[in-house]
């Protein structure tokens, strides 16, 4: 059996026990919260479901568990040993209609005398070259590893742990990796068109960015692979300048299902792109800025919603959102949150204790290479270059998350603030369903089911550091290290931690509205085609600047 089967086998495995043993699974697998705490649970609050569509809030999934529809023997599924490039994906209708960003050669463009990039080096690459992303990571206190329990005795009169952290070892491979230069130095631009009605698979997403690559002050890097072997990619647009500039961050599509992050990213930084070759405007904008993004995290669970979205469902018609291994990206952080619980509170009931088509942490944090790789893109932006504001894209549906309700009370307004300008560019002109504000419980994230991207972020900008003794981020003073929850309030915190990035903004923000938006048929990306034109996100990247307070 293929590794492919065998990991659908562990989520099936899973959601078939899960329903056999319901009732009595709920309370027990929740092993550490109380089980008269866990009734009063208030799941209104939830972090990254919310939604104005009941249908996919993961909340009901606990009470009607879902059935995968694919049985652990059926049909051969496309091998991994094959992999990067898929192998023989029986092309669907929608697939074989393709060439998705048509590339057409730019008459303009190509008359002229062949512009090489070669004067122009990545920036990135020589910062990275001579910074030390293990040592400055960590909090430097002690390397030696402290079991979960010990740790959950000394947080007992705070709350409980669970969850195992991330080995030191893997720590540093992640920070350790070296990013590959894939940037087309010495070919010719060409016009690039993305049309987010036609389907984008990896392949298509791996050229656009390198026809992007092209062109000047454009880089692409190979920033890690995924679980089944595809290069991970990053993108930056930095034009040549002396100029001092602010830094802007945006990923996309770390949910195998919530395509719009990916396309829409991809689109936004060709667009603008191309936009500048010939607006004087735009590319002093781009002299003064730089825009950097991992467009597409996700690349394996989208692929496999291209070629076979109904091997990727359950039989409630939950669409994967985790990696194909079954773990959920925006649970495996290895950030400030990780596996915390406070006193009273309770564990999310949602949240998976074995792979799943979402809501399982991973088998201890940062365990996926997707995290690894990000771990570091993350680090290098927020903390190394200063990075001003980080756009995280999702797809729960018009709302909008401002930072963290455990930072401090100065960056959290940072975030709100940039959340109500970005609210006014995408809002400029609708009249109805207009993207709001979603209010986050004061015990967000202390509940388990923190450790997303943007967790992580905030976690690098307020100052922790990684502790190779915990396995995930911790406060320090120097002397010793503190959990979050032992220190909870930053206002009213005893311990001084200097922010590493002090006006650092992040917001989550949620495309869409309800079950119709995600997966990638063609009645879905024609409805994002027109989330996006409608909702101004064309206009996104270059509003970002002028936020900057
Ligand atoms: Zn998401």
């Amino acid at each position: 059996m293929s590794r492919h089967n065998e990991y659908l086998k562990k989520i099936l495995g899973f959601n078939l026990s899960l329903m056999i043993t319901l009732t009595a699974i709920v309370p027990n697998s929740i092993a550490i919260a109380s089980a008269s705490a866990l009734e009063g649970t208030g799941l209104s609050t939830e972090y990254t479901e919310p939604t104005p569509e009941p249908t996919i809030t993961p909340e009901t999934t606990i009470t009607q568990v879902p059935t995968i529809t694919l049985e652990p023997t059926v049909t051969p599924t496309p091998e991994p040993s094959a992999l990067p490039a898929i192998p023989t994906p029986t092309p669907t209708p929608e697939l074989s209609q393709i060439p998705e960003a048509t590339i057409t050669p730019s008459p303009a463009l190509t008359s002229t005398p062949v512009p090489t990039k070669s004067p122009f080096r990545s920036k990135t690459l020589e910062l990275m070259s001579k910074y030390d992303y293990i040592s400055k990571g960590e909090t430097g206190i002690s390397k030696k590893k402290v079991p979960v329990k010990t740790l959950q005795k000394e947080v007992k009169a705070y709350g409980t742990l669970y969850g195992t952290g991330m080995p030191y070892e893997e720590y540093k491979q992640a920070m350790g990796q070296t990013w590959v230069d894939a940037t087309e130095y010495d070919k010719k631009p060409v016009n690039i068109t993305v049309d987010i009605t036609k389907t984008m698979n990896y392949d298509n997403y791996v050229s656009t960015l390198k026809k992007l690559s092209r062109y000047e002050g454009v880089y692409i890097y190979k920033i890690g692979k995924s679980t089944e072997g595809r290069d991970l990619y990053a993108i930056e647009i930095d034009m040549a300048s002396n100029k001092d500039k602010d830094v802007f961050m945006l990923t996309g599509q770390i949910h195998a299902r919530e395509f719009a992050g990916g396309t829409f990213i991809v689109k936004e930084f060709v667009d603008l792109v191309q936009k500048a070759q010939t607006d004087k405007k735009t590319m002093e904008l781009l002299k003064s800025n730089k825009f950097v993004a991992i467009p597409i995290i996700n690349v394996d669970g989208r692929e496999a919603l291209i070629t076979a979205q109904n091997k990727w469902s359950t039989g409630g018609g939950q669409l994967l959102k985790a990696y194909t291994n079954g773990t959920d990206g925006g649970r495996n952080f290895p950030g400030l949150q990780w596996g915390q619980v406070t006193y009273g509170s309770s564990l999310k009931r949602i949240i998976e204790k074995k792979p799943s088509y979402a809501n399982f942490p991973g088998a201890y944090a940062g365990s996926n290479s997707e995290t690894k790789a990000v771990m570091k893109w993350m680090y290098h932006y927020v903390v190394v270059e200063q990075a001003t504001y980080y756009l995280d894209l999702h797809q729960q549906g018009s709302i909008i998350y401002a930072g963290k309700s455990w930072q401090t009370k100065q960056q959290e307004q940072n975030s709100k603030d940039l959340r109500t300008n970005v609210l006014s560019v995408i809002n400029k002109g609708i009249t109805s369903r207009k993207y709001t504000r979603v209010y986050e419980g004061t015990s967000y994230g202390m509940q388990g089911q923190g450790s997303s991207l943007t967790d992580y972020a905030v976690t690098l900008a307020i100052g922790a550091k990684f502790s190779p003794a915990y396995g995930f981020s911790a406060f320090t003073d120097g002397k010793k290290e503190y959990m979050l929850m032992q220190i909870r309030d930053l206002d009213k915190k005893t311990i001084k931690v200097r922010e590493s990035n002090k006006n650092f903004a992040a917001l989550t923000l949620e495309i869409g509205y309800g079950e119709k938006y995600l997966g990638n048929s063609s009645s879905t990306r024609r409805l994002l085609a027109n989330e996006y034109n409608y909702f101004n996100f064309g206009k996104l990247l270059e509003a970002l600047p002028k936020m900057v307070k």
